[in-house]
């Protein structure tokens, strides 16, 4: 007899918690277990701010696949480009850009989201994301190369915009880029005796009338404060009307010389959920309580891909794109998963959420664990100790701490590496949403493959 075929799409925080606990769960003579994914690592993306502004190397939260000998999965290098939920086959894309399919019995989605962009003149061409470790790192690179340039050159106006930095989005993300970053600078700049310190001006924008609603008035105001005395210019209930490679047009009218636009103004669903042709919920994939696809048998989904019902808020809640939610469902669908394949009955995935934590450099934070609401060094010890608890691996915990260590130590460092410095890193090259099928693209690869099999 066969084994039955597990495939999941996505080594995130979704994906790899799913794919550990069945490893540990079944036995391997109950299942073959495969991981479809682009690399070879599980990346923390909370802290990427703290990579793009050099605090951290990027190996430290890049939790390796390949870490135990253990790990019996067989791993598939490539992305998923399409499904058929009816003949049950995955396409994949390879990292040789090879053409696959891969059958399976059943399907985990797990492939979280891209940047979130609107139709604005000139953003996919001229802002950077923050989604993936190659863009935080040509983040760093990029900033400390507008010291340099502003430093090399003695164009007034060239200086004045090379050392202005836009970043939307007062979300987490952004506010933790814009705050981490200003770090950054500010200490860079001592060593530039020629730079005029106060031409330095990071822009934080967001169209909404708070930064980080979710974290209530009180904290919000918090960290909107540190920022402030930081010299961060803050404009809320404003967005960008244009972007191009010299300035960004803000939608009140002004316009902000400068050579860098962060976008973290939110994310979607992956566009692999669209290539389902399944019902979703503002793009993410509609599922049940236990993560399955209603009307498909062996399918689930969950993490930032997946309309989850939030069953603790209730109401028609679904969960928000977080980690803490994607392990835990992770987890939760794995177990799922191994009910169905012996016949018992699933259970749906319920979490309690932990609050919010939010770095902003050194000794500034703040934090809303389990409604506490803390700020300044009693939220940042929360805040890493948080972390360094939701990392999956000591090796990666004993990096980024050992990190944190030498940089509270020896401070930063502003070493412009030259890693991609001539290739372009913007929205458009970084995130491979063109790479999909449609879903009748789909249908159309695997009738004609599938066609003379037996
Ligand atoms: C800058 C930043 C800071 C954040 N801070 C926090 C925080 O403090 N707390 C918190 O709870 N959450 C935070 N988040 C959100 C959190 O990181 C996400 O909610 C979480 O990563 C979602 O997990 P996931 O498994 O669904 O997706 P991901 O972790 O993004 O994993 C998706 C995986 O799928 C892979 N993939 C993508 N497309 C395909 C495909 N077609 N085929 C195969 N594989 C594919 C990707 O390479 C990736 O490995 C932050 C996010 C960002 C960007």
């Amino acid at each position: 007899m066969t084994r039955p075929r597990i495939l999941v799409v996505g080594a995130g925080f979704a994906g790899v918690e799913c794919v550990r606990r069945l490893e540990r769960r079944l036995s391997p003579g109950e299942a073959d277990i495969t991981l479809v994914t682009p690399v070879s690592y599980q990346l923390y993306l909370p802290l990427l701010p703290q990579v793009a502004s050099g605090v951290l190397t990027p190996q430290s939260i890049a939790l390796s696949l390949r870490r135990s000998t253990k790990y019996r999965t067989r791993i598939i290098p490539g992305g998923a480009i399409g499904v058929d939920l009816r003949a049950k086959v995955c396409v994949i894309r390879t990292i040789t850009d090879r053409v696959v399919d891969e059958p399976y019995d059943y399907i985990v989605l797990a492939p979280g989201s891209v940047t979130r962009t609107f139709d604005i003149p000139g953003l996919v061409d001229h802002a950077f994301g923050l989604k993936t470790l190659a863009e935080a790192a040509y983040i760093r690179d990029h900033v400390i190369s507008q010291l340099d340039l502003a430093d090399a050159s003695d164009d007034p106006a060239e200086r004045a915009a090379r050392l202005q930095f836009v970043v939307v989005g007062g979300g987490y993300a952004g506010t933790e880029t814009a705050a981490c970053l200003q770090r950054l600078t500010h200490a860079a700049v001592q060593r530039y005796p020629r730079l005029d310190q106060s031409l330095i001006k990071w822009h934080l924008i967001d169209i909404a009338p708070k930064l980080m609603p979710e974290l209530g008035d009180k904290l919000g105001r918090s960290a909107q404060e540190y920022l402030r005395r930081r010299g961060v210019e803050i404009s809320l209930g404003v967005s960008v009307s244009r972007a191009g490679p010299e300035q960004v047009v803000l939608t009140d009218g002004r316009v902000v010389p400068t050579h860098t636009l962060i976008w973290t103004a939110g994310v979607v669903a992956s566009p692999l959920i669209a290539t389902l042709g399944a019902d979703t919920v503002k793009g993410r994939l509609a599922v049940t309580a236990e993560m399955t696809l209603p009307g498909y048998d062996g399918v689930f989904a969950l993490g930032d891909s997946a309309a989850v019902p939030d069953l603790d808020k209730g109401d028609g809640a679904v969960c928000p794109p977080t980690a803490q939610h994607a392990t835990r469902q992770g987890r939760q669908a794995a177990d799922n998963l191994i009910a169905a394949l012996r016949g018992r009955p699933m259970r749906p995935y319920r979490h309690r959420d932990l609050g919010l934590v939010v770095d902003l450099g050194g000794k500034d934070a703040v934090a809303r664990p389990l409604g506490l609401e803390l700020h300044g060094l009693p939220a940042q010890v929360v805040t890493r100790g948080y972390h360094l608890a939701a990392m999956r691996t000591n090796v990666a915990k004993t990096r980024v701490a050992t990190n944190w260590l030498l940089n509270a130590v020896a401070g930063d460092d502003f070493v412009r590496t030259g890693f991609q410095s001539r290739r372009p890193a913007t929205l458009k090259d970084s995130e491979y949403v063109h790479a999909y099928l449609t879903p009748e693209q789909v249908r159309e690869y695997v009738a004609r493959e599938h066609s003379g099999r037996p």
